[in-house]
């Protein structure tokens, strides 16, 4: 039976391990291999004079991150990691790697992202970047979970469509017989027209699609969006939802992820339980006092301008009440002074993490707002309908889950975080 490296203990008999050969160190009549799985580290000691035959021959035959099946008693040892060492009496090569490696997985010379991300299969035996995908799947688990325990439902949404979301150019077009179709931006509109259809509280974790041009640390072309909508619900209902599950992730990875915190070398800085709101206008104040460029209220927040509010405000916070004509048309607009609506975003000091609003459930201003943006209503018939019969009061939000493990982690770029990053440049592996 095959142990998992971790659970191997000294003196308790013969023990049998399956796992990569991390590292090959040779002494002459002593030599070492550290064998890797994805639980740990173990060294297999072989003395040269005393190791049978086959072992030997194993063992000489053996290249780093070759997959290996040794067989032997374990040793207590202090210089050995997790202070054991197996003593093989049986050494199969299971999988031969070439060499050279395309990358060296022990992480003693560094590679370049690119190189990294082309070999992903094996830049993903490095402890570290295992550690970023065990912490991101702890994430997904904790933020799931607290859905499933409150009444959420889990709904999955085409990401093939023929209209645009808001309209606009960061749309990719697909070849679909003989019709227009595009791979959708965001769940929005299905995610409300389940409210219409009187789910109530549903969230979707899946992929976006944005044909975003420009190539930054914090955009890539397909993103996972974590989305959620609560029907009789307004703006300020759903601001503490996301404060709430915000904090839920920290606490999660706090909670079960510390060995691959302590891998990373990274101490989380968890979250207030409520975030400092700003409104729009002050937060333009702070940036244009801060920034040389031209900054005025109306304008959307360059990265610039959200990295210096981010400096000033030192922790997650929400930037509310935003001009109406800079949010999407489903943003609903304050009774009292409709130029403004009721839509935030969330931020970290670093970059957005979610756009959210209380949604328009009036057909009328929906058409009218749609109008507003220079879009075609006829264009959104099938979403339209639902708000003739009988559409519920509702609020959503949508945070980008790569962009979350971004900050979480302090990483230094989006595509740290994720497997198979698609960019302006890379749509393999
Ligand atoms: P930004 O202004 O930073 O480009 P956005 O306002 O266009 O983002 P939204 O449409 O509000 O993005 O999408 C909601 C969330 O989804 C964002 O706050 C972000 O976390 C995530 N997101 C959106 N686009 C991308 C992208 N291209 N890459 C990674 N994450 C994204
Ligand atoms: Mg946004």
């Amino acid at each position: 039976m095959r142990l998992p490296i971790s659970e191997v203990k000294p003196d308790t008999g013969t023990a049998t391990v399956i796992g990569w050969i991390h590292e090959i160190r040779d002494l002459g009549g002593l030599s070492f291999y550290i064998l890797r799985d994805r639980t740990g580290f173990l060294q297999a000691t072989i003395v040269k004079k005393k190791a049978g035959e086959d072992v030997l021959a194993a063992a000489k035959e053996a290249s780093r991150e070759s997959v290996v099946k040794i067989s032997g008693v374990v040793k207590e040892s202090d210089k050995a990691p997790g202070g054991r060492e197996i003593i093989p009496e049986k050494f199969e090569i299971i999988s031969k790697a070439e060499t050279p490696l395309p990358l060296d997985v022990s992480e003693k010379v560094p590679a370049e992202i690119d190189t990294r991300l082309d070999n992903r299969y094996l830049d993903a035996r490095r402890p570290k970047v295992a550690a970023i995908f065990r912490i991101r799947s702890e994430v997904t688990h904790a933020i799931s979970d607290y859905f499933y325990k409150n009444g959420f439902i889990n709904i999955t949404t085409s990401k093939i469509v023929a209209a645009a979301t808001e309209g606009g150019t960061e749309l990719f077009p697909i070849a679909y017989f003989e019709k227009e179709a595009f791979l959708n931006q965001s769940p929005q509109l299905y995610k409300q027209m389940m409210m219409g259809a009187g789910f109530e509280k549903v969230f979707e974790i899946g992929p976006i699609f944005r044909a975003e041009e420009h190539n930054t640390t914090k955009h890539l072309n397909e993103a996972t969006s974590i989305d959620v909508e609560v029907s009789f619900a307004d703006h300020n209902d759903v601001m503490a939802l996301l404060e709430k599950v915000i904090n839920v992730a920290y606490e999660a990875v706090a909670e079960n992820c510390q060995p691959q915190l302590d891998i990373l070398g990274t101490k989380l800085q968890m979250p207030s339980k409520t975030f400092p709101k700003l409104p729009y206008a002050d937060a333009i104040d702070i940036a244009a006092g801060k920034i040389d460029e031209d900054i005025k209220y109306g304008d959307d927040l360059s990265s610039n301008a959200e990295r210096a509010i981010g400096s000033e405000m030192g922790e997650h916070y929400f930037i509310t009440d935003w001009p109406r004509s800079i949010k999407p048309f489903y943003a609903m607009p304050y009774e009292d002074r409709p130029d403004i609506s009721k839509a935030f975003d969330m931020m970290h000091p670093k970059m957005e993490l979610s756009s959210g609003a209380q949604r328009v459930h009036q057909y009328d201003l929906l058409v009218e707002q749609i109008k507003l943006k220079g879009l075609n209503p006829d264009n959104f018939e099938f979403y339209l309908k639902p708000f003739k019969y009988g559409m519920p009061p509702h609020a959503g939000w949508g945070v980008g889950m790569d962009r979350l493990i971004t900050t979480m982690l302090d990483l230094p770029n989006i595509r740290e975080g994720v497997l198979f990053p698609r960019d302006r440049h890379r749509v393999t592996p």
